[in-house]
């Protein structure tokens, strides 16, 4: 029999009905053995993120030491999931253990795994199936990495007789047994171990959307959907902004090239979108998808004859590292190179880094530009392929769109502007209009 491991979701947890919903989807196929869950997201836009209050109770422990009433409304929402799906639970007796642990252990990590947690139980309990702990499978080492090849031993064996069983996303414990999260939205990356340990044939991961859209729907209306992606277009996306899906997602399944299948636990009869190995079919479009994000700086540095110098690039790159600040691209001219580095990384450490620059490589000119955005267009079907890139700046030209960065991967799958931030819809937009139809 194939094995289907199949991850929900924030919102798919988030209330009973929702959850009953899970449990229609687990049931009408043998196949979904592994069920994976996130905390219970938001049931609304007003709500509050599970997640988001568990973080909110370890810093009030921090500040006060106790998180009564933050802890109280977590505690309301379990209690009321319980009584409506009307489980057999001593569902107080677990949040007293929670709460207990978040005083003692005054870990971050600890308090914010909790929602998944809890989430397992409860999802366990309503499929009348077994609960396994990922703290006894996922494994960090004693600096805090993720040890994949630990976990994926210890996950072999010990799934590989059960028929079925909840397990919660988002964490592992490290060598001491101290809890550890991945980074936000991590159950993805809980999933994709899972299906590489348990050597799934698909990795179902279910969300709210019906998978990936070319574009950001609030930025284009009904953007056309996406039926396949490959993982390398899915990593390009993912890192410009398309965020349906943990972009560390991939690496655990490539190892056995496993599909992940994004599906809609509210549409389930919808396909989704397919991210395979290795795209075969083409799109009627030559780009598979656009994404972006806001808040670049660049620094700008002009110096005559510096592609001559030896090292330029490397004593240039070594202060941006000196000061902790990586960069996101790099494209140069005979006499300019520009360093372009995301606002957060870069905040408080402008002046710093714009002075030792000056005495390290001695420029004509530098100086710090501000307000870019970045806008990806991203897909297999563009490489090798004459046009694509003047298609993109001939539809920015007609929108008077100023492109103030370019560059282009060395795999031809996707090509980045840089645009003046006050442009950034518009870019996607009229990149959007030249290639769908
Ligand atoms: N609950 C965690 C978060 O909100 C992890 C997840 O949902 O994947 O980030």
């Amino acid at each position: 029999m194939n094995t289907k491991v199949c991850k929900f979701g924030g919102t798919s947890m988030a209330n009973s009905d929702n959850i009953n919903a899970i449990a229609n989807i687990i049931e009408s196929d043998k196949e979904r053995r592994f069920v994976i869950v996130s905390a219970p997201g938001k049931r609304n836009s007003n709500d509050r993120k599970i997640t988001d209050m568990l973080y909110a109770c370890y810093h009030q422990v921090e500040l006060n030491g106790e998180c009564m009433e933050t802890f109280g409304q977590i505690r309301e929402r379990y209690v009321e999931i319980v009584n409506d799906l009307k489980l057999d639970i001593d569902i107080d007796k677990y949040l007293d253990e929670v709460y207990e642990g978040i005083i003692k252990y005054r870990s971050s990590d600890f308090a914010a795994s909790r929602g998944e947690y809890l989430g397992g139980i409860i999802m366990a309990k309503r499929l009348g199936v077994e609960f396994i702990d990922p703290k006894d499978l996922i494994k960090f080492n004693a600096n805090g990495d993720f040890d994949a090849e630990t976990t994926n031993e210890l996950t072999r064996q010990r799934l590989k007789d059960v028929t079925r069983a909840v397990i919660p996303g988002f964490y592992g414990a490290d060598t001491s047994g101290n809890i550890k999260t991945f980074s936000r939205g991590g159950s993805d990356i809980t999933g994709a171990i899972i299906a590489r340990a348990t050597e799934a044939s698909v990795y179902e991961n279910w969300t709210d959307v019906n998978g990936f859209m070319i574009c950001d729907p609030r930025i284009v209306k009904n953007p056309a959907h996406i039926a396949e992606l490959s993982y390398r277009e899915l990593r390009e996306l993912a890192y410009m902004g398309a965020n349906v899906l943990h972009p560390e997602s991939i690496f655990p399944v490539r190892y056995n090239n496993i599909p992940i299948n994004i599906r809609n636990t509210f549409e389930p009869e919808h396909p989704g979108t397919m991210i395979v190995a290795n795209r075969k079919s083409t799109n009627n479009n030559i780009i598979t998808g656009i994404a972006g994000k806001k808040g670049y700086s660049i620094v700008f540095i002009e110096k005559s004859m510096m592609n001559s110098e030896l090292g330029f690039a490397r004593r240039v790159l070594s202060v941006f590292e000196y000061y902790g600040v990586s960069f996101e691209h790099m494209p140069s001219g005979i006499d300019t190179l520009s360093i372009v580095v995301s606002d957060s990384e870069i905040a408080g450490k402008e002046d710093v880094i714009i002075d030792r620059l000056k005495k390290t490589i001695s420029p004509d000119h530098i100086e710090l530009l501000k307000g870019f955005s970045l806008i990806a267009t991203v897909g297999h079907d563009m490489s090798f392929k004459p046009g694509t890139a003047c298609r993109i700046f001939n539809a920015l030209a007609k929108q008077n769109i100023n492109i103030r960065m370019i560059d282009q991967g060395s795999s031809e799958m996707n090509i980045i502007v840089g645009v003046n931030t006050q442009d950034y819809e518009k870019t996607i937009e009229s990149i959007y209009n030249e290639f769908i139809k």
